[in-house]
């Protein structure tokens, strides 16, 4: 335990236990019969681990001292400003470097080591998922001598494959490590979906008995399936596939190494879903409405996104004062900031004097969490970080009949008006960007009110109940992107200069050029600053100053090393084409790209330097580069010729050279069937192997076409 302890340490800087001598009847985690065991991966697992926590303590009866093991994963990268003050056992993950990697697969491994470290004296380990809590203590969890695992079936079908389906590739495999005939799979019943599949267990909350490693080879058969490219190419096609491997393996192994009478199904109440129960989808027979009766509550992040979620229970006190202290807790950034996730971050920051908004979007009806913690009443202030739609939406509920300071830089004025001029080429840009439905067409071109009434320039300064907010412009994803300081809190509000992903330095919705350089000189600008907490326009916070500097100067380093790569490139007489393949982040960069991607921001570079004109005197004309795709495939034999070539390629993985041969058939012969199909797997085929949303809407929408 000791040396447990001080890895943590030594690895996070971090409060290892804390609170010990507030719980002086704690049993020590290294002779208790019974374990919680969870994991963290980023900010948001980490808010909800310690909320879980929380209600462990709180509701756990006879349980609520038993030690709460939590496998944190990058250690270094992710701070635990929420659950360093809670009392548990802080673990730094030791996962696979590829398989720890794969969705969900941290979980995985997290269950693994937490089991190693407590084979030898705990009698259950119960998994837990982060975002799950506890209403009741959960006694029924504890399993005797004579039961391995007590578990649920799956809520859904899902990836599950009914009675009678054949048993598909991915499941064939799983049978097939677990040493099991598909032939003979016993049945359970989904808790939503009455109907009968092969075995298929939900391991968002799952006990085990750790003596016999039951996760250990959960681990190691998992990272087995990830790593053969084969069966990944072949059996997980999509995201919920890959998405629900962890779960099927678990399956097949419970199936493998337990005896029908060392498992024990759990009741409803242990394991409820609410996005179920919100959803109206519990079997009448199955449905709870007093939620005194739940002891596990699969929450996830539907308390987020139903805000008045409790109107759907009956619920006595004081459990409704403790959840509604518990759902501002999670609302609550550090004191004084509360954030909201809609559209947007919005956050409501109090003072002495009244309430301040910054960029409203994210709550932006009276159904939101933030509108009710206000007291349902206009603030005093209302603060834009920039001018996109999804954060200035809801400013006139936010300002009611008030004359209220609603401060912007100036430029969001001609960034409106130039959203309004290209009204309709945005119209249909922004559905296919977003895979939202295209807006009706206005009869009459529409003016967007400006609604704006203080603009200022360079910054702007606004004082209130003894905070200042300090306005100052830096430009970045708009012209008139500027940062929000509170100095008094040490907070930074970027607005959407910084992501969790690469920035989108150009976007496919279309825009006007975005200045690397202006993102790299905001960035140094809120460094500057020493921030302690960094709160972006969309995703979690950042809290502690060492997590700031490092996440800010990554942000940044990213974006210039992307930048003057692309400047070398263009002197060194580089074509555009061949720097998007050649470029990619810097080496050890741990920047997603699941929202920019460094590709089309290094075209967004170079264009935004040189424009349109690539050089090649063919491309000075009103003729595209495909004027000639007809003719070559007359001169190939025809669309049928060229559409067996696009399928070869298509079968050798090449989706690109075929959704292009599809299209060049097509232009040969507008409406054949056969082409149109093959641009359509083609497309099918690309969205499979992407992890950006922007494009898979992109080809969803191509596809529809
Ligand atoms: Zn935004």
């Amino acid at each position: 335990m000791r040396s447990l302890v001080r890895t943590a340490c030594l690895v996070g800087m971090l409060a290892c236990i804390v609170a010990r001598d507030a719980h002086a009847a704690r049993k020590a985690p290294d002779r208790a019969a019974f374990v919680f065991a969870t994991y963290v991966e980023d900010a948001y697992s980490e808010r909800k681990a310690a909320l879980l926590v929380d209600s462990i303590r709180r509701f756990g009866g006879s349980l609520a001292n038993a030690p709460i093991y939590v496998a944190v994963k990058d250690m270094d990268r992710v701070p635990l400003p929420n659950l360093g003050t809670r009392d548990a056992v802080i673990v730094p993950l030791e996962a696979d470097p590829v398989a720890g990697e794969y969705l969900l697969g941290a979980k995985v491994f997290a269950a693994a080591q937490v089991e190693r470290l407590v084979a030898k004296h705990a009698r259950t380990m119960l998994w837990v998922d982060p975002w799950d809590m506890f209403l009741g203590p959960p006694t029924g969890f504890e399993l005797d001598r004579g039961t391995a695992v007590a578990l649920r079936p799956v809520q859904v079908v899902n990836v599950g494959q009914p009675v009678g389906q054949p048993v598909d590739a991915y499941w064939s495999r799983i049978y097939r490590d677990a040493g099991l005939d598909p032939a003979r799979i016993p049945v359970v019943e989904p808790l939503v979906d009455p109907q009968p599949i092969r075995f298929y267990v939900n391991c968002g909350i799952i006990a085990f008995r750790p003596s016999l490693g039951l996760c250990q080879e959960w681990a190691r058969r998992f990272a087995e399936l990830v790593k053969d490219d084969a069966y990944q190419k072949a059996a997980c096609p999509d995201f919920r596939h890959r998405l629900f491997l962890h779960q099927a393996v678990l399956s097949g192994l419970i199936l493998q190494r337990t005896t029908p009478g060392q498992r024990r199904w759990l009741p409803v109440g242990l394991g409820y879903p609410l996005e179920f129960h919100l959803g109206g989808k519990i079997p009448a027979d199955k449905r709870i409405e007093d939620l005194g009766r739940v002891v596990a509550f699969f929450v996830e992040q539907y308390w987020e996104l139903q805000p008045d979620w409790m109107t759907t229970f009956r619920i006595d006190e004081p459990l409704k004062a403790w959840l509604t202290e518990a759902q501002m807790g999670i609302h609550r950034v550090v004191d004084r900031i509360y954030r909201e996730e809609g559209q947007c971050n919005s956050y409501l920051v109090r003072t002495a004097e009244g309430d301040v908004m910054i960029d409203p979007g994210g709550a932006a009806s009276p159904a939101s969490y933030l509108w009710s913690l206000a007291g349902r009443k206009p603030v005093a202030a209302i603060l834009l970080t920039h001018g996109h739609e999804d954060h200035r939406d809801g400013i006139a509920l936010w300002k009611g009949d008030r004359h209220i300071p609603v401060v912007a830089q100036r430029e969001i004025v001609e960034y409106i008006r130039y959203r309004d001029r290209l009204a309709g080429f945005f119209r249909v840009r922004d559905a296919a960007h977003t895979g939202a439905p295209v807006r009706p067409k206005p009869e009459v071109p529409v003016e967007w009110p400006i609604e704006a009434t203080e603009l200022f320039a360079d910054d702007h300064t606004y004082r209130l109940g003894g905070l200042t907010f300090q306005h100052v412009h830096t430009g970045g994803e708009t012209p008139d992107t500027s940062l929000i300081w509170v100095p008094e809190l040490k907070a930074a509000f970027l607005g959407d200069n910084f992501y969790d992903s690469f920035p989108m330095l150009y976007t496919p919705r279309g825009t006007k050029p975005r200045w690397a350089l202006d993102y790299v000189k905001a960035l140094e600008r809120a460094l500057e600053l020493e921030p302690e907490v960094l709160l972006q326009g969309h995703g979690e916070p950042v809290i502690g100053k060492e997590f700031v500097k490092v996440r800010l100067m990554e942000y940044r380093d990213a974006i210039r090393h992307v930048h003057d790569a692309v400047v070398d490139g263009m002197n060194g007489g580089k074509d555009v084409f061949t720097l998007m393949r050649e470029i990619t982040l810097p080496p050890g960069s741990r920047v997603g790209q699941f929202y920019g991607r460094v590709s089309w921001s290094v075209r967004g570079i170079y264009e935004g330097y040189a424009g349109w004109f690539d050089g090649n005197a063919a491309n000075l004309y009103d003729r595209p580069p495909t004027v000639a795709d007809a003719e070559l495939v007359r001169l190939a034999g025809g669309p049928e010729a060229v559409g067996r070539r696009a399928g070869k390629l298509l079968e050798s993985g090449d989706a690109l050279m075929a959704l292009r041969l599809a299209e060049a058939a097509l232009a040969a012969a507008p409406g054949d069937a056969d082409a149109k199909a093959l641009r359509v797997e083609a497309l099918k085929a690309l969205r499979a192997r992407s992890r950006n949303g922007a494009e898979r809407s992109w080809l969803d929408f191509a596809a529809k076409q």
